[in-house]
């Protein structure tokens, strides 16, 4: 099919949205983003990582440029807290890795940039989607104005409009646990540092759950030692019932799915501090001690049994959500544009390229969300306390864990 006669509009200019955009507009779709913020989407992000094969690979697709900065990381400490090892913890063992990891707002940057200006609609919010008989898709925005699209590609993330307008009965499923962050200066540290290259984990002393820690460069680019940016991610236990009580923030009101930097209470941030610092080595509870500005993710999952209802289709978040260790954020929706683009080139007609898209994603949205669940059971409910464990049982540990899932039939289980 050709490309030149199709008018694909895309709701949400996130990671997701600009990924799709720039690969679509590089053959020579007809492309409109629609952003809800009219601000640049910056100073939310926090760290985000990626494989080495796929930086590269969006780098040779013109997704982000040579200027591109990241960190490289050759190393996966498993680290407890313990007594006789204060203040950097006993490793259980130490795996090599080849990941890249770099700021969030870095990577929106460089998406953004490769959007030209006049295919991105900023400060433009969709509250409407309908189907028309001639299997076109109308858009509303709030401002009551309309526009006609061939098709309509919903990046608008885990809360989706798009997904919640096409398939109505599907609900986020709370995973019982939340994702607490994050950044501190490291000159706010004194003594000398052993992060370098790596990405620690920390276990909490037989709880569940475990505290991610790297560097990441500055969020002005710099990336020079004495510059660079600790970045925290603690996973912690919460049950349901707590969560309104933990999500109220400092002006007494309850938030949905996330708690943005700055809005935490007082009394929830002692509380948070509190809890990780009597859990986690010396060195990182300074850390997590004087960040100021922290925030929470709420973690949620959400099958679907279809990436599309007619010419409206779900990328990104707006699609299968899965637990954060599968790293997917930076793979979903580049993977999802890809694959339509071949499905759009291989087929006569939008259906039956959509027919075949759908196929692949729902393949590939439930293998990451199989093994999401695995990895949680072992990251969170089975987390090991690599305090007092040998490498051997972490190797195991870690091995069972990230080897994909023949048999699948895990349940969660808390
Ligand atoms: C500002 C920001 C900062 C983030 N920081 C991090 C981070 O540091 N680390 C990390 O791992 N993940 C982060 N995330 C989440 C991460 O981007 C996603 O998990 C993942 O990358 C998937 O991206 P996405 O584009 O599918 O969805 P999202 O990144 O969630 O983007 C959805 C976009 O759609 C827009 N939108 C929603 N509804 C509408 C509507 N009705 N009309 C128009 N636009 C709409 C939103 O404003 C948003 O820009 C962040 C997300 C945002 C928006």
């Amino acid at each position: 099919m050709t490309s030149k006669n199709i008018k694909i509009g895309i709701v949400g200019g996130s990671i997701a949205g600009c990924s799709a955009a720039i690969l679509l507009l590089e053959q020579g779709y007809d492309v409109t983003v629609f952003e809800r913020s009219n601000k640049p989407l910056v100073g939310r992000g926090g760290g985000i990582g990626t494989t080495t094969s796929l930086l590269e690979k969006i780098k040779n697709d013109g997704l982000i440029g040579n200027d591109f900065v990241q960190f490289h990381t050759s190393e996966m400490p498993f680290i407890g807290k313990t007594q006789s090892h204060e203040p950097y913890g006993r490793t259980a063992w130490s795996i090599p890795l080849d990941f890249k990891v770099f700021q969030w707002n870095e990577l929106w940057k460089h998406l953004r940039k490769n959007v030209p200006s006049n295919r991105y609609k900023a400060g433009i919010k969709i509250v409407k989607a309908n189907l028309n008989n001639d299997s076109k898709v109308e858009l509303t925005t709030e401002n009551n104005k309309r526009e006609v699209f061939d098709l309509v590609l919903f990046a608008d993330g885990y809360n989706s409009l798009g997904r919640q307008i096409i398939f109505p009965d599907k609900k986020l499923e709370y995973r019982g646990y939340i994702l607490w962050r994050g950044l501190l200066p490291e000159n706010k540290i004194s003594n000398s540092c052993p992060l370098e290259n790596k990405i620690l984990r920390l276990s909490y002393q037989d709880k569940p759950g475990h505290n991610v820690v790297y560097y990441i460069p500055n969020s002005d680019g710099t990336s020079d030692k004495g510059n660079r940016v600790f970045n925290w991610a603690a996973y912690i236990a919460i049950p349901e019932d707590e969560l309104n009580n933990l999500l109220t923030d400092k002006n007494g009101n309850i938030r949905q799915g996330t708690l943005p930097p700055g809005y935490m209470s007082s009394s929830t941030e002692k509380k948070l501090k509190h809890y990780l610092t009597q859990n986690i080595p010396d060195y990182y509870s300074e850390i997590v001690e004087k960040t100021v500005d922290s925030y929470i993710q709420v973690i949620y999952t959400l099958d679907l049994d279809n990436y599309h209802k007619d010419n409206i289709c779900l990328i990104g978040d707006a699609g299968i959500v899965v637990q954060p260790f599968t790293g997917s954020g930076v793979f979903k929706g580049y993977n999802n544009a890809k694959d339509l683009i071949d499905c759009l080139k291989s087929k006569n007609t939008i259906e039956k390229a959509l027919k075949l898209w759908n196929e692949k994603q729902l393949k590939t949205g439930k293998n990451l969300l199989a093994l999401g669940e695995q990895m949680e059971k072992a990251f969170i409910w089975e987390q090991l306390d690599f305090a007092k464990v040998d490498e051997e049982t972490t190797k195991k540990w870690w091995k069972d864990s990230v080897s994909f899932p023949e048999n699948f039939n895990y349940s969660k289980n808390k």
